[in-house]
């Protein structure tokens, strides 16, 4: 028994009034013919030497008990059943609602009743799948109020940009896990903060910045900056594809969170980059900007098809067979400066 503090209070226990400890207990309780294993809550009266419950510390006393046992059995507590409602800001009632359980059973869970396993699957199911849970809401669209359906559908929409984002990062890293420096020479640690940081820097003072555009730019962005300064800005690996420089894992570079573009339909459809709203370097080193800014110079107002002569006129392209990483190494033949 461990004494958590003291009330002065009328002890119900001798009618008295005086300092009434509350206490810990570990305590073994049988739930559902097994034994579980608890912290109960008491007071504790020194005069009579027993132990009391207040009607708070009886619902926690109990609910400790279906804790453990939902622990035990692997189940969702009923603090975690909480956390994810709240994650997406869901009333209980609506909850309950949108999995079409019965009014009170989302309360009923979060409180005393222990969900059984197939429930238990489906909470767990729209914890890690917010895109599960935007389906379900649009099935109950009609029995939920307007208002409450566009915040529940912003919110586990927000949940699933999030995860979005981490699986294409996921994607990005599986790609790069191939690129040590003993298969690029001078590369360096991938920094993708520092990837959307450059496209929005270059995004802000290049108009027409398409994407064939963008990675040249990207790739004489790195490396000059290796040239002056021994690495890399972003730590991407580049290959040597017809068009010039493109940096492994472009496709899903293009659609991190924090880059923004217009598809613009021409012969065929195209991205056109533009800032973020709200963008602001945070990673970014003067150094590094200083050579982001030569490239804006040098090349900012080329067309597209004149950067990417450009592009084929350097010995770091020429001498890379096709379809292979371009090494950092060429730094030093890099036609600028
Ligand atoms: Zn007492």
């Amino acid at each position: 028994m461990e004494t958590l503090r003291s009330e002065h209070k009328l002890c119900l226990s001798c009618m008295e009034e005086h300092d009434v400890s509350i206490v810990e207990i570990e305590e073994k309780e049988i739930f559902k013919g097994g034994e579980v294993e608890i912290t109960s809550i008491y007071e504790y009266c020194s005069n009579t030497d027993e132990l009391l419950e207040t009607e708070d510390m009886i619902r926690a006393n109990n609910l400790a008990v279906k804790d453990a046992y939902r622990k035990k059995m692997g189940l969702l507590t009923s603090s975690e059943i909480k956390n994810l409602r709240e994650k997406y800001g869901i009333s209980q009632k609506d909850f309950s609602e949108i999995l079409d359980w019965g009014g009170a059973t989302i309360t009923r869970y979060e409180n005393h009743q222990v969900q059984d396993r197939a429930h238990d699957d489906v909470l767990r199911k729209i914890d890690s799948d917010p895109k599960w849970l935007l389906d379900m809401l649009k099935r109950a669209k009609d029995r939920l109020s307007e208002k409450a359906f566009a915040k529940y559908f912003h919110e586990a929409n927000e949940e699933y940009n999030k995860r979005k984002n981490q699986y294409l990062i996921d994607a990005i890293y599986a790609i790069y896990a191939d690129f040590e420096e003993e298969t690029v020479p001078g590369s360096m640690e991938l920094r993708l903060d520092k990837v959307v940081e450059v496209i929005n820097y270059l995004a802000q003072r290049v108009s027409n910045l398409h994407k064939v555009k963008l990675m040249k730019m990207l790739w004489y962005s790195d490396i000059l900056n290796f040239k002056r300064h021994g690495n890399a800005i972003t730590g991407l690996a580049y290959s040597a594809l017809p068009m010039g420089a493109v940096p492994e894992g472009h496709d899903q570079i293009v659609k991190l969170e924090g880059v923004s573009f217009d598809i613009v339909l021409y012969d065929e459809i195209a991205y056109k980059f533009k800032p973020t709203p709200g963008f602001e370097i945070k990673n970014l080193s003067d150094d590094e900007i200083a050579s982001i800014d030569k490239i804006i110079n040098e090349f900012g107002e080329l067309t597209t098809p004149q950067i990417v002569k450009k592009m084929h006129d350097e010995e770091a392209y020429k001498n890379t067979p096709k379809n292979c990483v371009i090494h950092y190494s060429f730094a030093g033949s890099l036609s600028i400066e």
